[in-house]
């Protein structure tokens, strides 16, 4: 007899997505002609950057010539695309980094997923709350996350809330943890830090032996000077951090997969005898045995992002998500909402009226605007009284779906 692991019993009462449909469903149902407007799910709407496309075009009419033909790959992505992420995203930025320290996948869920196999289970570990959920879930798999508590938080989870009083900037634990999980630009606050902000959380994992795992999938939405685009910025990050980034929402990779796992040289854990294990050889054993490399095809499209033409292109569709959220932002700000993010991420943030909740909020804006958020208290327990708007919708939409708000305010 195959026993289950259990831990995942634990997770069947939270699946936020699966939610929301089931409530829209029912809208639809019983309202059949009223039109939506979607700006709940974190999907992306514009195509392919046409350089992307070009390159892979290409790349399919090498893999029909025997002698262009790619079979597998290397598991940890080809030379090509690990040269031209060094050179672009890291170089730049004064951050030297070696091939062997970048790790292709086929994006960031699944690398923020299971980068938590390389570690204990009985480790400590934190999150910024509201979160990504991907974080708390994945540990809750491997029984990191302890047992729920009744008011829905996980006993061995360090919540490190992030609230309009804190101006989304949480405060570093007053203990030591483990493991700490940091998306910057935030999903869902669309919060940045700082230089200095995110060095006290540098600090803070020097100082504790902390691993901190940083989510860096909207880096390319950053506008403001000040704001570091990788923690390998700050001065000893190196020591304590892997960075993980992704092509989905910079190039509108969520369907093509595509993304990439920093391990530099100098990160290790430790066993329980105190020896120091260095986590990029154990990274790649990883991949090397549970992944079989991304597609040659997929790593040329993400190759040609780094080209003149993929920049500019590239550049085109944030502006445009960015348009949109600027639009989103002044007008919300107009119909008397409190809103944050959408200055350095796709992302905003709204409070609900006054003691109103995430879930009635967003029955409110389904039933009588017809818009689709999505509950801020699904992201953890400090989003509730929030909710999730994102940028990545048509202009138009956003345009309708500000109007319709705005004449219920
Ligand atoms: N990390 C964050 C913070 C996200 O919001 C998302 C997707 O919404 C992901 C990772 C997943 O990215 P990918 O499409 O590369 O798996």
């Amino acid at each position: 007899m195959a026993l289950v692991n259990e831990h995942f019993l634990k997770l069947q009462s939270n699946y936020l997505f699966s939610d929301i449909a089931k409530k829209v469903n029912a809208f639809k149902v019983t309202h059949p002609k009223q039109p939506l407007i979607r700006l709940g799910i974190g999907d992306v709407t514009r195509p392919l950057p046409p350089a992307c496309i070009q390159a892979m075009h290409k790349a399919v009419d090498e893999m029909a010539d025997m002698d262009t033909f790619h079979g597998y790959g290397p598991e940890q992505g080809y030379e090509f695309l690990i040269e031209a992420i060094i050179k672009h995203d890291f170089a730049p930025l004064g951050v030297s980094l070696s091939p062997s320290e970048i790790f292709v996948s086929d994006g960031a869920k699944s690398d923020t997923g299971n980068i938590g196999e390389l570690l204990r289970w009985d480790n400590s570990m934190g999150v910024t709350d509201p979160v990504y959920p991907v974080y708390v879930d994945s540990n809750i798999m491997c029984g990191r996350s302890g047992v729920r508590e009744p008011d829905g938080t996980w006993s061995n989870v360090t919540y490190l809330p992030c609230t309009a009083e804190n101006h989304f900037i949480p405060s570093v634990p007053d203990h030591r943890v483990d493991l700490i999980y940091l998306c910057y630009p935030n999903n869902p606050t669309g919060t940045a830090l700082t230089h200095e902000q995110l060095k006290v959380w540098v600090d803070y994992a020097l100082k504790n032996d902390t691993l901190i795992v940083f989510d860096a999938a909207y880096e390319a939405y950053i506008r403001e000077p000040d704001i570091p685009h990788s923690i390998y910025e700050i001065r000893g990050a190196k020591k304590v951090a892997i960075e993980i980034r992704s092509f989905s929402k910079t190039a509108g990779f969520t369907g093509v997969r595509c993304g990439y796992t920093v391990i530099p040289k100098e990160i290790t854990a430790a066993t329980l005898g105190g020896e120091r294990i260095p986590l990029n050889p154990l990274w790649n054993r990883h991949q090397c045995t549970k992944f079989n490399g991304t597609s040659y095809i997929t790593q040329r499209g993400a190759e040609a992002v780094y080209s003149p033409e993929g920049q500019r292109q590239v550049r085109e569709t944030i502006d445009y998500y960015m348009e949109n959220a600027r639009i989103m932002r002044t007008e919300l700000q107009n119909s008397g909402f409190d809103v944050y993010g959408g200055t350095n991420a796709p992302y905003l943030w709204l409070k609900a009226p006054e003691g109103m909740s995430s879930w009635k909020f967003f029955d409110h804006l389904l039933y009588n605007m017809n818009i689709v958020g999505t509950p801020g208290v699904g992201f953890g327990p400090s989003g509730e009284g929030y909710l999730r708007l994102t940028a990545f919708g048509r202009r138009d939409d956003c345009i309708e779906a500000m109007q319709r708000i705005r004449s219920h305010s």
